[in-house]
């Protein structure tokens, strides 16, 4: 059994099952849960304060499982990208992104590849390769707290590889354990789901109880712009993604890539804010990281200025980005093909959904 895989109520109630059927004292799994998430250890064998016989017990029978560091690269301004490879030695990536003093965001993967074949993205033009397991996802986390280099980070967003809204029964259980007070116990609003706008498993999200935030990446503001970059759009059209997002009691942010002649002009920047304004959506503009896309260019700084600008004289909360770990291909949504290249393997054609 993989506990790190359940949730933490899961676990709890796995590992008393499993205390009880051995003949062991229910209060063990007191000093066993704990070192999953909140205190993890590496292997059983660190869990000192467990009895020898049943140590060997948890290594066989439930040993914990790790993402193999493979490499790491770090940036001029601080970003740090790790390569996991995974058990079946496929590979994904997380980013360790400090701001500040406070503020430590760590940038995780969902899926190694992703279905959705964005035009700008680098993981896109890899494909689907699986989805991630949960233990997968929060290991990114795990790992970190396991290297006393790094700990616990104060923010996670999903804005590595793929989809989280395609991997649905993962994604649930993988917030819980990060929300969790018996898992990493990271705030709800702390953890950002960001998304193309799946609007069944959207709902779903937005039915939880936890205040996730979520991040919506719109790209474009009009349906006909927005299919030429996302090929998601001739599935779930914009007008029914704004639809959906006016239904949810809860902020979202909306992402926009700004790239050069496709979705830059004033008219955009107007189509926009009549969008964000009545959703009171939070627009964060970034600037298209080049790697992701060799056939688009970004906008220059001008005219990034100059839609800020509008947006925020048509009384739109905008933000404009600046593009972190660019140095070493770390911004999110562009993760993980320069390694794939280096290893010959050539990154798959536009994919469908
Ligand atoms: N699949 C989800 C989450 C992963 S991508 C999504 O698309 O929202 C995370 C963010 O990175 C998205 O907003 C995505 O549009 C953005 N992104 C992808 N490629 C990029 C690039 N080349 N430059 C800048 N941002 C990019
Ligand atoms: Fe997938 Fe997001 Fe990249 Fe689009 S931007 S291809 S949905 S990872």
């Amino acid at each position: 059994m993989n506990l790190l895989d359940l949730t933490p109520f899961d676990a709890h109630r796995t590992v008393s099952a499993w205390l009880a059927e051995r003949g062991d004292p229910a209060y063990r799994v007191r000093q066993i849960a704990p070192r999953l998430w909140q205190r993890p250890v590496s292997q059983w064998s660190e869990a000192t304060d467990l009895p020898r016989s049943l140590i060997d017990a948890l290594e066989t029978s439930s040993p914990i499982c790790h993402l193999t560091p493979c490499a790491r690269e770090t940036s001029s301004d601080g970003t740090i990208k790790f390569l996991w490879t995974l058990p079946d030695g496929l590979a994904i990536e997380s980013v360790w992104i400090p701001e500040g003093r406070r503020r430590r965001t760590l940038c995780i993967s969902s899926q190694a590849g992703c279905a959705f074949g964005c035009r700008f993205c680098a993981t896109g033009r890899m494909g689907f390769q699986r989805h991630l397991a949960p233990w997968e996802i929060t290991g990114q986390v795990r790992e970190m707290l396991l290297d006393t280099e790094f700990g616990r980070p104060t923010n996670v967003v999903f804005m590595g590889m793929g989809e989280p809204l395609h991997n649905w029964p993962a994604l649930d259980v993988a917030l819980t354990t990060l929300n969790d007070p018996l898992g990493f116990g990271i705030g709800a609003r702390h953890i950002t789901v960001s998304t193309v706008g799946l609007l069944p498993q959207l709902a779903k999200l937005a039915g939880r109880p936890e205040q996730f935030r979520l991040a919506v990446s719109l790209h474009a503001s009009t349906s006909q712009r927005r299919e030429r970059l996302m090929p998601v759009e001739r599935k779930y059209n914009l007008t029914r993604l704004i639809g959906a997002l006016h239904t949810f009691a809860r902020r979202v942010t909306l992402e926009y890539v700004m790239i050069e002649g496709a979705n830059d002009s004033t008219e955009d920047a107007t189509a926009l804010a009549e969008i964000a304004k009545p959703l009171g959506a939070m627009v964060n503009l970034l600037p298209l990281h080049p790697g992701g896309a060799p056939a688009l260019a970004p906008s220059s700084s001008d005219v990034m200025r100059a839609f800020e600008g509008r947006l925020r004289a048509l009384g739109v909360n905008v933000m404009l980005r600046r593009s972190r770990g660019l140095d070493i291909q770390a911004a999110c949504g562009q993760l993980r093909v320069e390694t794939s290249v280096g290893r010959g393997v050539a990154p798959e054609d536009d994919g469908d959904i």
